[in-house]
């Protein structure tokens, strides 16, 4: 079994996604992680994360980066946000996403074009939204957890970059799959969330063994 869990930054997809793969027992790969290793390996080797160019050449990092706690910052997730919009970054991270996808028991990924590029065939597919100002609230509160001083208001504005960013790009854009259960999360507990997410993706594989069995 394949899930898709996709949607915009904080509005709980993470959360959502490692919930389900615990659920189902279910390797989890985060694949926002991925272009965050690009971003922060364009930032080391000083390249420049709007030319292609360079951004494909940083695609070559060393698995080591996905454990660092500077691919969570949000310096580091606008980076990301540029590199992912170029195609070729694209297309150099695809067959690793679409290979841990097809591993035998299944998975569950999270990120923007799962539904719609790395996995199309998945068995269940969420689109997980929030309001932004629910999501710089929440964003703002695990911040200044990790003792940042930074404004809600410049979280606002980075969200709403980042969404702009993310949907208006031409590869690959963050837009809910056509068979996708939407999930707004904005006025949920965690565990209202994974609830519901738990009753979507029943009902879908649900769907489609009744649709198999009827031909
Ligand atoms: O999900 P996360 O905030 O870690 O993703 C960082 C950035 O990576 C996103 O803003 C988006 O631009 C990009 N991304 C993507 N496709 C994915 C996952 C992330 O373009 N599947």
């Amino acid at each position: 079994m394949i899930i898709a869990v996709d949607g915009p930054a904080a509005s709980g997809k993470g959360t959502i996604a490692r919930a389900l793969a615990k659920h189902y027992r279910l390797p989890y790969l985060d694949t926002g992680l991925l272009y965050r290793a690009v971003g922060e390996n364009v930032r080391r080797l000083e390249l420049d994360p709007e030319k292609e160019a360079d951004a494909v050449a940083a695609c070559d990092f060393d698995d080591h980066l996905l454990d660092d706690d500077v691919l969570r910052s949000d310096d580091v997730g606008k980076l990301a946000s540029i590199v992912s919009a170029h195609p070729l970054v694209r297309a150099a991270l695809l067959h690793r996403q679409r290979r841990f996808a097809r591993q035998p028991e299944g998975a569950v990924l999270d990120g923007r074009d799962i539904g719609t590029v790395i996995a199309p065939d998945a068995s269940a597919k969420l689109f997980v939204r929030a309001t932004p100002t629910i999501r710089a609230r929440r964003r703002h509160a695990e911040l200044r957890e990790r003792g940042s001083s930074v404004s809600i208001d410049r979280v606002l504005a980075d969200i709403r970059a980042r969404d702009l960013r993310d949907s208006m790009r031409a590869a690959a854009p963050m837009v809910p799959a056509n068979d996708a259960a939407l999930l707004d999360t904005s006025f949920l507990s965690i565990e209202a969330a994974i609830k519901r997410a738990i009753e979507l993706v029943e009902r879908q594989v649900n769907l489609k063994a009744e649709n198999a069995a009827h031909g």
